[in-house]
């Protein structure tokens, strides 16, 4: 029996209307970009886009994984585009944007995963708009060398995202393909490397996970030196995908976000509607000015 939980009050979506949306999407549309709201089905996308905040995803539509929870097509991708890099940095600037999350699908199929495409994308960003702080939310390079890893810390992101999405007991149902503690390390590995970039990572709840379980993870993010946390209700994108076991409630959100900020970080999200994105720029730039 597929039959999904109902989906809450709590869970409601404005239909995306406002003048500043339709100008985003057209910005985004004049430099052929891809964004994660959309491809991702984004329940955000009419309050994000209607303030200019969009999260590009570089590198393709087409992901060589294929997590069960993920709404982006698996298969062979395509060839990296030179200029987009370039188109990235262009809508960042006409977009106005003081803080801008560039992610990507999974890259599997080129020998650095896709780091140098990345780096470039940061550097072209920060060249046209040098006041913009830049926040990338990375695969996992899992079968790339040490070097991958390491162009993308050297372009000097502010904020460095990876997101370990579920607790470890899940990962074979939900994230196939990657590796609970290879993340983790990845993301300690960015802090080692440059102590002075913020680490960030997010997992969505109500795939089935235990309570304690999620206490766990957050334990091993700050044993990685982690300094944000994102805690959002799993959307089931179609009935293909993972199943919802259960929405969890405000009051559960609530409780995480508590338990989080007393595990000791700086910034914490934990809401039904919390993404990895939502508010990124807002969150990072009270927390630097206080
Ligand atoms: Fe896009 Fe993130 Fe906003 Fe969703 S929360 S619409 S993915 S920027
Ligand atoms: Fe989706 Fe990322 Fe998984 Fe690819 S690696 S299927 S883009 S979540």
């Amino acid at each position: 029996d597929n039959a999904q939980p109902k989906k809450p009050s709590w869970i409601r979506v404005k239909a995306p209307t406002s003048e500043g949306y339709r100008q985003t999407r057209d910005i985004l549309k004049s430099n052929k970009l891809v964004t994660v709201c959309e491809e991702a089905g984004c329940p955000n996308v009419g309050e994000c886009w209607s303030q200019g905040h969009a999260t590009m995803m570089i590198m393709g539509e087409i992901c060589t994984r294929g997590c069960t929870f993920c709404n982006v097509a698996t298969g062979k991708p395509q060839a990296l585009d030179a200029f987009e890099p370039g188109r990235v940095a262009h809508a960042v600037q006409k977009l106005g944007l003081n803080h801008v999350v560039v992610t990507s699908v999974d890259r599997d199929d080129l020998e650095d995963g896709g780091a140098e495409h990345f780096a470039q994308t940061i550097r072209a960003i920060r060249h046209r708009s040098p006041g913009t702080t830049i926040e990338v939310l990375t695969p996992d390079f899992l079968k790339c060398p040490p070097s991958a890893l390491e162009k993308v810390v050297e372009a000097r992101p502010d904020v460095f995202n990876h997101n370990l999405e579920t607790v470890p007991a899940l990962y074979h149902e939900v994230r196939p393909g990657a590796r609970y503690f290879h993340s983790l390390r990845l993301l300690q590995r960015v802090k080692e490397l440059d102590p002075s970039m913020f680490t960030k990572s997010g997992i969505m709840v109500g795939l089935g996970e235990e309570r304690q379980q999620v206490l766990q993870v957050m334990d091993d993010m700050r044993s990685a030196d982690i300094d944000f946390l994102t805690v959002g209700q799993y959307l089931q994108p179609t009935p293909k995908h993972h199943g919802i076991a259960r929405f969890i409630t405000p009051e559960e959100f609530a409780a995480y976000e508590k338990a989080a900020l007393n595990k000791g970080f700086l910034m914490v999200s934990a809401t039904p509607l919390t993404r990895s994105s939502y508010h990124a720029g807002d969150d990072f730039q009270r927390m630097r000015a206080a």
